[in-house]
């Protein structure tokens, strides 16, 4: 008999049911908080280098935008599907929320693979994406953002076609810019390091010592090369990261018993976040397979590369010394591996806790984009800490208060202040 396969959306769904009910959340606002509110489905025809026409499929899905403009990320992969972005628009309504920043939640995605594409057909990519989407988006109602496989130079293509169908400036239109281009400075390593200022208040909670930890990261992108960084500069000390070989087809362990140099492990990583095994072994990194990150004798495990990486099929090769998750990625751990994971007692600091400092500076660069004035990096990310650090103790004090896991309380803030927001404007 074949396993069912992973869908983010019902998972993203069964989570909300599982809190709709605990908090009594009455009939018609679960049904309109648990699917998107709209939806835009569209192809994108682009003229490939050879001459030959290639016909991309594009979604952008608006979740909610009951506290604010939608907000969201764009993704490039070969494999996406309606139902993830589905699924990562709702994390992104909960994600807005539990920080407390007035946005609402959407995500878009376009089905390729930029690692086969030329510059040029990237670039006419995102700007077919655009011409199908412009009427509904904008700086008032849906402010896209990087995500998988996209970057500041596909967010300023986005932006040029916007500008140019509207006739006139619109930086806040879109975040992820450049600096210099209407990007915020601190953008490129929020997320990353917003994920270790709630692990920073966890290990305080819990009276851990991050300078006497070690941790083990899955992915090596933009978002696990922040938080590496950061948990580095704070004490800690990195035993192995994983990453994905698009050569190979398989992913990867670099271990280095012996703490991993963010620093150095950069230099030998391509800007897809795949590292250099030759120039690894050089160094003096084991090359193990991909799925051991998740086995390694660490106090701490941060999965950072895609969703559904712990199941119940891994959950069980956590070791015994592991004693947070904090989940960089968006949905890595299925709802089962959950369970096991709170029965043994495995603090984990939810993905749309973690990872909302991507998005928190998303929100600081719109601002800053629509005052067309702009902060130093120290202002950007003091800010950013006090908005993590908050929301984190939010969410923590009413775990304690509840005696409920992270999740759930997590859930329970979000979904309240959503619901509360689409009561009070009188849609329910
Ligand atoms: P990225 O494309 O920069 O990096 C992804 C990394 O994961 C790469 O190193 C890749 O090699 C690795 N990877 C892919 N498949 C793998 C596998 N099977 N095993 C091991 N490693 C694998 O992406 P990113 O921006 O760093 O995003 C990572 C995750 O964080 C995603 O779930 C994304 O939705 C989420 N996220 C990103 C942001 C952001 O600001 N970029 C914000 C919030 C959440």
């Amino acid at each position: 008999m074949t396993e069912k396969a992973y869908n983010a959306y019902e998972v993203a769904q069964q989570q909300f049911d599982e809190i709709a009910e605990k908090i009594n959340l009455d009939k018609a606002t679960a049904e309109l908080l648990r699917q998107p509110l709209r939806e835009y489905h569209f192809s994108i025809p682009v003229k490939m280098d050879d001459g030959s026409v290639q016909v991309f499929r594009g979604f952008r899905i608006q979740h909610n935008d009951a506290r604010g403009p939608a907000k969201g990320g764009i993704r490039f992969h070969p494999l996406e599907t309606v139902d993830t972005i589905r699924a990562l628009s709702m994390w992104m309504t909960w994600k807005c929320s539990v920080v407390d920043i007035p946005l609402g939640g959407a995500k878009g995605g376009i089905i390729c693979d930029p690692r086969n594409l030329t510059e040029r057909e990237q670039e006419q990519l995102c700007r077919g994406f655009v011409r199908q989407i412009s009427k509904n988006v904008g700086p008032y109602n849906d402010v896209p953002a990087p995500d998988v496989m996209t970057n500041a130079k596909h967010m300023l293509w986005m932006l040029d076609e916007f500008e140019t169908i509207h006739g006139a400036r619109y930086p806040g239109f879109i975040t992820g810019k450049p600096v210099g281009m209407g990007g915020s400075l601190g953008r490129k390593e929020a997320t990353g390091f917003g994920i270790i200022y709630t692990l920073r208040e966890a290990l305080k909670e819990l009276n851990i010592d991050i300078t006497k930890t070690t941790a083990s990261l899955q992915g090596f992108g933009n978002v696990a090369q922040h938080a590496a960084m950061m948990y580095q500069e704070l004490g800690g000390k990195l035993l192995a990261v994983s990453c994905w070989d698009n050569n190979d087809k398989k992913a990867y362990t670099f271990q280095k018993l012996d703490g991993i140099d963010i620093n150095i492990l950069q230099n030998i990583t391509d800007s897809y976040g795949t590292i250099d095994k030759d120039k690894a072994i050089e160094l003096g990194y084991q090359i193990l397979s991909g799925d051991v990150w998740i086995e390694q004798d660490v106090d701490i495990l941060i999965p950072a590369a895609l969703e559904n990486q712990i199941t119940t099929e891994n959950v069980n090769r956590i070791s015994s010394q592991v004693k947070v998750i904090a989940e960089g990625a968006n949905g890595p751990t299925a709802p089962d591996a959950d369970k096991v994971i709170n029965e043994r007692n495995i603090f984990v600091v939810p993905d749309f806790l973690a990872n909302a400092g991507g998005v928190t500076c998303s929100y600081f660069e719109q601002v800053q984009s629509n005052m067309n004035y702009y902060w130093e990096k120290d202002e950007v990310l003091q800010k950013l800490d006090i908005k993590m650090t908050s929301a984190f103790k939010s969410v923590y004090d009413l775990s304690v208060q509840k005696k409920i896991h992270m999740r759930d309380a997590a859930y329970i803030i979000a979904i309240n202040r959503v619901a509360q927001a689409v009561k009070s404007r009188g849609w329910v």
